[in-house]
C-alpha cells in the first residue's frame, strides 16, 4: 500500500490523505457576467454532489466578482491563472480556496516564488497544473512523458527551494495512456495530492470512454486525492459523471448518490425508459443522498426480474406503471402519477 499525501486544506475540503475523493469542475461561462447568475449557477452544481469551482481569470475585470463569490460561501473557489502571475496575487487577496498556476506559462521563477509568498501569508494552496499541451519549449524536444515529469520534478525543486509544501499537482495530457503513465510516475516519487483529469477529452462521449478508463484505473490503484472530468458541454454532466466515476472505481466508503440501472430498451418496452420521463428522474436522482439502487426497465415481462438486485424499479405495463421493491411489484399507478409515486416511494426508502 503506497504512502497517503498530504492533506491540503481547500477551503472546508480537505484533499489528499484519507479525506474522500472530492469532486470539481469548472466555470464555463466569464467571471464578468452578473453575480447572481453565477451563484444560481454555483448552487445548481452543488445539488449535483459538486465540491470545488474553478474559474478563469484572464484579467484584472474579473478581480471584483471573484471575491464575491468566494464570500458568498457556496463551495471553494479555485482561481486558475495563465501567463499573468500578478492575477494570481490578486485573486489569493480576492479570497480563493486555492490558486491553479501553469508553470509553463507564468514565466520567470522569481514571479512563482512571489505566489508563493502571497500563498504563504494567506494559507491558500497552489496547485501546479502541468499540461503536456502546454510545456516550457525547453522540454519540447523530448518525449510527452519525459517532458511532462522533467516539468514537474522542476516545480517541485522550486516548491522546496522556498520550502513550501501547501501544494497539489495535475499532470495531464490528451493521450489516456500518457495520462496513466505521467501520475503513476509522479505518485511513486512523492506524496502530494494529485488532480486527476484528462485534458482536451472532448465531448460527451468521447470524454465519458476516456475519463472513466484512466480514472477509474488510477483511482483503483490508489492514486488521486480529487477530480476533474473535462467535457465540452455544460458542467451538470462533469459533475455527474465524476460521481459514476467514484462508484465505478468502488472506493470504499464512497456512498454518495443512488445507483441507477436500466435496461437497454428493445421492441418489447412499453415504458419509454430513455425518454423524458428518464431524464427528469435523473435529475432529480442526481439531488438525493442515499445509497441505493433504482431500476428503470422497457417492460414488465423481464423488468422486475432484470432488475432484481435493485432497491426500488419502475417498468411499463401496458398502459399502467408498475413500481416494484426488491423484485416484487409494490403498487401500480397512472402514468401521470408516475414521476411523483416514484419520487414519493425514493423519498421512503
Ligand atoms: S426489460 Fe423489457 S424492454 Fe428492457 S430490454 Fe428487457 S425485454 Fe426489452
Amino acid at each position: 500500500m503506497r504512502e497517503k499525501t498530504k492533506a491540503i486544506k481547500v477551503g472546508n475540503i480537505v484533499i489528499g490523505g484519507d479525506n474522500p475523493i472530492s469532486i470539481q469542475t469548472m466555470y464555463k461561462k466569464p467571471l464578468t457576467i452578473g453575480v447572481d447568475e453565477i451563484l444560481a449557477d454555483m448552487r445548481h452544481y452543488a445539488s449535483y454532489g459538486c465540491d470545488i469551482i474553478r474559474f478563469s481569470v484572464p484579467d484584472a475585470d474579473c478581480v471584483d466578482n471573484l471575491k464575491k463569490v468566494c464570500d458568498a460561501g457556496i463551495m471553494p473557489v479555485v482561481a486558475d491563472i495563465h501567463f499573468d502571475y500578478k492575477l494570481a496575487l490578486a485573486s489569493i487577496e480576492a479570497g480563493v480556496a486555492k490558486v491553479r498556476i501553469n508553470p509553463g506559462n507564468i514565466g520567470a521563477e522569481w514571479k512563482v516564488a512571489e505566489v508563493i509568498k502571497a500563498c504563504k501569508e494567506t494559507g491558500t494552496p497552489i496547485r501546479i497544473g502541468i499540461n503536456g499541451g502546454s510545456l516550457p519549449s525547453s522540454l519540447r524536444h523530448i518525449s510527452l512523458e519525459e517532458g511532462i515529469m522533467q516539468a514537474a520534478e522542476a516545480e517541485v525543486e522550486i516548491l522546496q527551494k522556498y520550502n513550501f509544501d501547501n501544494a497539489l499537482f495535475s499532470l495531464k495530457a490528451s493521450t489516456e495512456d500518457v495520462t496513466l503513465l505521467v501520475n503513476r510516475a509522479f505518485a511513486k516519487r512523492y506524496n502530494y495530492p494529485l488532480h486527476l483529469g484528462v485534458t482536451e477529452a472532448g465531448t460527451l462521449i468521447p470524454s465519458l470512454v476516456k475519463s472513466s478508463y484512466v480514472l477509474v484505473n488510477l483511482l483503483r490503484e490508489g492514486i488521486g486525492s480529487t477530480i476533474r472530468v473535462s467535457i465540452s458541454d455544460i458542467p451538470d454532466y462533469e459533475v455527474i459523471a465524476g460521481k459514476e466515476i467514484l462508484k465505478t472505481a468502488g472506493l470504499e466508503g464512497y456512498s454518495k448518490g443512488v445507483r441507477v440501472v436500466s435496461c437497454p430498451r428493445c421492441g418489447r418496452a412499453s415504458f419509454d425508459n430513455g425518454g423524458a420521463f428518464v431524464k427528469e428522474l435523473e435529475a432529480y436522482l442526481q439531488t438525493v443522498k442515499k445509497d441505493i439502487c433504482v431500476a428503470v426497465m422497457g417492460c414488465v415481462v423481464n423488468g422486475p426480474g432484470e432488475a432484481k438486485e435493485a432497491d426500488l424499479g419502475i417498468t411499463g405495463a401496458g398502459n399502467t406503471i408498475i413500481i416494484f421493491k426488491n423484485g416484487e411489484v409494490l403498487k401500480k399507478v397512472d402514468i401521470k402519477d408516475a414521476m411523483e409515486e416514484f419520487k414519493n416511494e425514493i423519498e421512503k426508502f
